[in-house]
């Protein structure tokens, strides 16, 4: 559905456009910031265009608690200025576990020989959308570990089963988001002719002799093959792609400017850089020694000004957290920039129906076919339930841009211009509303229709009739309503 042609430049997939010695002389550079350094980045970082890797380098070893503080009050402010208080809700569906790599930190390495191998048939894998479908998603992530099954037909024919697989009450999901591992450019081509929504994959760590030591086989050993993966991606046409570091592998401070630099890059010879980033902290993985004690853990303190600096860095890059946070923790990161996270997840291939299960029989048996252990095991409903009690926050089922053409550049371009409130804001209150009519508990329904009051009255009278015409449709029963 982005249809949106990408002028790409020349570039060397050869060569690394990560230069070590420089970001390591970048960090070393700042490595002791005057208080002066410091606000000088935070009022240029309130002009809300970005910053370069010698102010993020300053922001980040600043060691002065006063202006962390004032650090995260920009943060906020410039999340409520581009995106208001509306969460993209999500949800992962891992369709394989079949890998052939070995990567140090995951359940799902080859080297894992008590993992229950599984990839979903097509009638496991409709199970599996129809749960997520009575929870209530409209976007899914779908995951699939490296291995000859997933390959990109395959791939497609699982996409194209969970766009297909409807329910009678209007249930549906609008949105595919992939994370697999990197494809030549015909195999992108195949992949892009299943519609589907962001492609997702993270380069792990930026730092090569690191990332050479935690993959240990396998075609994820090539750094660089994977490095260009978005550049290959966007000369298949996929022009909505989003990167990530799974952060405790190294230095969180060569990965973040690293994570830049790679953005800026793309921008450079794709014309356009990344949708999203995301910030996976490596959590405990069966069978993997090094997920339980990560070489460079980030502890919550640090996490919060990864993702408040990221914020002022690229300011309308949304930011993806998928991995489940305490509510206390997770309040904080979505006031300070996090616009999208997952909701009710499980991580293995039929989790969502043995999940079912283990409830009907009252057992445990997640961690033989699962990535890694998660932290919080409570329904969508109980999420939703907090977000908007505890947060104020908008849960958001949005597929618009996506599905009218507003990908890519011709996204960013609005983004730049703080369009977003002109589709987005309405688009979440009129898809919450379908969640609360059709999925939601007594308790949830009350507290979201309060909330959906609270933020229309804030609006213009225009664009508040509007969009109480488009709330009455969805009470009328009129399904999928978006600007
Ligand atoms: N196999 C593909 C790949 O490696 O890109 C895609 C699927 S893989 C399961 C998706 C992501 O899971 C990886 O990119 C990695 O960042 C993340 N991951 C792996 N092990 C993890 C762990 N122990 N904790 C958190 N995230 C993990
Ligand atoms: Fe396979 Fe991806 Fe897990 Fe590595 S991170 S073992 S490639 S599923």
């Amino acid at each position: 559905m982005c249809g949106h042609s990408i002028q790409m430049q020349a570039y060397n997939p050869n060569v690394s456009f990560i230069r070590p010695e420089q970001i390591e002389a970048t960090i070393e550079n700042a490595s002791n910031p005057t208080p002066a350094q410091v606000q000088a980045v935070l009022e240029k970082a309130q002009l809300c265009e970005g910053l370069t890797l010698e102010e993020t380098a300053i922001l980040l070893q600043n060691q002065d608690p006063a202006l962390d503080e004032q650090l995260f009050n920009v943060a906020k402010e410039i999340k409520n200025t581009i995106y208001g208080n509306r969460i993209v809700l999500f949800s992962p569906l891992y369709i394989s576990n079949h890998c052939a790599n070995s990567c140090s930190y995951c359940g799902f390495s080859a080297d894992n020989h008590e993992l229950k191998r599984k990839t979903l048939k097509h009638n496991e894998l409709v199970r599996e959308v129809e749960i997520l479908e009575n929870m209530g998603h409209k976007r899914i992530l779908a995951v699939y570990g490296e291995h000859p099954r997933n390959n990109a037909e395959n791939m497609v024919e699982s996409i194209r089963t969970i766009y297909a697989t409807k329910q009678p009450n209007g249930g549906e999901i609008r949105r595919v988001n992939v994370n697999c591992a990197p494809l030549s450019v015909e195999e992108f081509k195949v992949l892009k002719t299943a519609d589907i929504g962001t492609y997702q994959c993270f380069q792990e760590t930026y730092h090569q002799p690191t990332y050479e030591s935690v993959h240990l086989k396998g075609k994820k050993k090539d750094y660089l093959y994977r490095l260009y993966a978005m550049h290959r991606a966007m000369e298949a046409g996929i022009d909505d792609v989003g990167i990530g570091a799974l952060f405790g592998l190294h230095d969180h401070r060569f990965e973040l400017l690293s994570l830049l630099k790679h953005a800026q890059q793309m921008e450079a010879d794709c014309g356009v850089g990344p949708h999203t980033i995301s910030f996976p902290r490596i959590e405990p993985a069966h069978g993997s020694d090094l997920s339980e004690r990560p070489p460079y853990e980030v502890d919550d303190a640090c996490f919060k000004r990864i993702v408040a600096i990221t914020r002022l860095a690229v300011p309308y890059t949304g930011l993806i957290l998928s991995t489940r946070e305490g509510p206390k923790l997770r309040k904080e990161l979505l006031e300070l920039g996090v616009s999208q996270i997952s909701a009710g997840s499980r991580t293995s291939p039929g989790g969502y129906e043995q999940s079912q299960q283990e409830q009907q029989n009252k057992c445990d048996t997640r961690q033989d076919s699962e990535q890694f252990s998660l932290g919080d095991h409570r329904s969508m409903d109980e999420i939703i339930h907090e977000l908007v009690t505890d947060s104020d926050s908008i849960p958001s089922f949005c597929t618009g841009c996506y599905r009218k053409g507003r990908t890519g550049d011709h996204f960013m371009g609005l983004a730049k211009k703080q369009f977003i409130g002109k589709f987005c804001q309405p688009n979440a209150l009129i898809t919450f509303k379908e969640y609360l009519n059709d999925y939601s508990s007594e308790a949830t329904r009350a507290a979201g229709n309060a909330l959906i009051e609270k933020e229309l009255i804030k609006l213009s009278p225009a664009r508040q009739k509007n969009i109480r015409i488009c709330l009455a449709k969805t009470d009328n029963g009129e399904r999928d309503i978006y600007l």
